[in-house]
């Protein structure tokens, strides 16, 4: 009879979780998953896939327009929320079930409830009231939307990422606040779908911590698209009359909007776990204080992906998972790696990056030589369209390694991504400029770049 019902049990079937599970249960160990809502989690259910969707909807009504300069003429063209959100779900819903059959084939049971620790080795599942213990408990719970610390009067008439993935109505006119990763997507979203939209941010300018030539790259393509951008402003209130929305800012404007969305942050999802009664250690933002290996305070109790605040992106909580399975059930010791890890906003255009940005580097006492290209695509001689993509290699000056890539553009994402494994392999420029381009394209630019910009000495 063994000690424990699991060898394994995992709270939260999202990114994370699913991932340790179906790799504990493939090597043969006995894992239980709790999942309190849909499996697939932020990523699949109100993240990063149907974000996506809606950004390639929002690309249709800039793709129409650049066709005329290409000869094709397209009669009046008509948007419709609805269809766009039915196929959004059944897409959510086909990918969900997907996710519960890999569990399933890898031999994992699955558990629909939610569910909270006892003690270190004992869960509640609270709504079917059944108690279970395990070796090893991972916590893979996420995070959700928060706008903690504010304290707007009105502030229930906002809605966040979630409900804009799902509103039944296309809002005419909509206001977005915050200045990251959310507030941007979903203002890019809106907007090509047609939207006035009004991002307000209590920054100088969006997406703090992403290289500052990325960030005025965007700002100008933002003004020149007619997104409008309200810095420096906090709000102060939301008065809703009637269907409207009116929002006070602290210097006295009033905007108004059908729908204004909180994209502020989010915040690890640990209340209610009874993590204090099992003696796991939280951090200040609530996260679960963990070690390189994803161990919390409690030897027996893991934690991966957005509930440890360490990177929250969709591969990172899959490779920490797989680092923690490794770790504790294949007998290989292995720490998570968070160098290198590249990264994407799905504005329009893209801004990816990997690596260090120019101030990181030379924050990090690095002499650095600065390449920077920035042209006109070849598809917009003909579109018209007067977006200028730019592309940036940051190069340590005294070994020549690259130590960062950005780029502001088409495509960027998919750009970056090999750009990423270079760098992995600590990629030199000389190695950049002996690889033969790739004509006529625009990553081309990555190798073609010979004369530096700029050099610079650490500060
Ligand atoms: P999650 O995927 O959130 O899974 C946690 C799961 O735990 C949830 O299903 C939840 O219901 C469940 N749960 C919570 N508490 C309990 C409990 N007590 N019992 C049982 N179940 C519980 N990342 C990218 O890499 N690229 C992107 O383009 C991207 N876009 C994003 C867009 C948006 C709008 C958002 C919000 C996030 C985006 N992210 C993106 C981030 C990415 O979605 C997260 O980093 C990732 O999903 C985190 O995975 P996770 O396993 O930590 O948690
Ligand atoms: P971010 O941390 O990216 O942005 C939060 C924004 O809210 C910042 O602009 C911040 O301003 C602002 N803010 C914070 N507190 C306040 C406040 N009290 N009043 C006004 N503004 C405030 O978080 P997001 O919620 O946008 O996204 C969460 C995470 O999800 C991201 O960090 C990312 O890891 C992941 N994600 C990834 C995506 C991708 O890979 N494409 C897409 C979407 C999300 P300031 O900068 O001044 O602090």
């Amino acid at each position: 009879m063994p000690e424990y019902d699991y060898d394994l049990f995992v709270i939260g079937g999202g990114s994370g979780g699913v991932r340790a599970s179906r790799m504990a249960a493939t090597a043969g160990k006995r894992v239980g998953i709790a999942e309190e809502y849909q499996f697939g989690g932020t990523c699949v259910i109100r993240g990063c896939i149907p974000k996506k969707l809606f950004v390639y909807a929002a690309q249709y009504g800039e793709d129409i327009e650049d066709a005329a300069g290409f000869g094709w003429s397209i009669p009046a063209r008509r948007f419709d929320w609805t269809t766009l959100v039915a196929n959004k779900d059944k897409e959510v819903g086909r990918l969900s079930d997907l996710y519960v059959q890999n569990v399933q084939k890898a031999g994992a049971e699955i558990i629909y409830d939610r569910a909270e620790l006892l003690n270190p080795h004992t869960i509640l599942l609270t709504r079917s009231g059944r108690k279970a213990t395990a070796r090893y408990v991972l916590i893979a719970t996420g995070s959700r939307p928060s706008h903690e610390g504010l304290e707007i009067p009105g502030i229930e008439h906002t809605i966040s990422s979630n409900e804009a993935l799902s509103l039944k109505r296309l809002p005419k006119r909509v206001i977005v606040v915050g200045g990251g990763y959310i507030a941007v997507e979903f203002a890019h979203i809106f907007h090509g779908l047609g939207c006035e939209t009004t991002v307000v941010y209590r920054g100088d300018k969006v997406l703090r911590g992403f290289d500052e030539d990325m960030r005025d790259c965007l700002t100008g393509e933002m003004q020149r698209n007619g997104l409008r951008l309200v810095c420096n402003r906090n709000l102060r209130r939301i008065d809703k009359r009637d269907d409207k929305l009116f929002a006070f800012t602290d210097r006295h404007e009033v905007l108004e909007a059908d729908a204004v969305m909180l994209a502020v942050g989010r915040r690890p999802n640990t209340e209610g776990l009874g993590l204090g009664r099992a003696g796991v250690r939280l951090g200040k933002a609530g996260e679960i204080i963990v070690d390189a290996f994803s161990c919390s305070s409690v030897p027996n109790i893991f934690a991966v992906g957005d509930v440890t605040n360490r990177l929250q992106l969709t591969p990172v909580a899959i490779h920490e998972a797989m680092c923690f399975v490794r770790t504790v059930f294949e007998g290989t010791p292995t720490p998570v790696d968070h160098r290198l890890v590249p990264t994407a906003v799905f504005s329009r255009p893209e801004i990816a990056a990997v690596g260090l940005t120019e101030a990181s580097a030379l924050n990090g006492g690095y002499a650095i030589d600065v390449y920077k290209s920035s042209f006109r695509p070849l598809k917009h001689t003909l579109s018209g369209r007067d977006t200028r993509p730019q592309f940036k290699l940051i190069v340590d000056s005294q070994t020549d390694r690259v130590l960062g890539c950005h780029i502001f553009g088409f495509d960027a994402a998919e750009i970056i991504q090999v750009v990423a494994v270079a760098l992995k392999m600590n990629a030199t420029k000389a190695q950049f400029d002996a690889t033969i381009a790739l004509h006529p394209t625009a990553a081309e630019e990555l190798v073609t770049m010979r004369v530096k910009t700029y050099s610079k000495e650490p500060s």
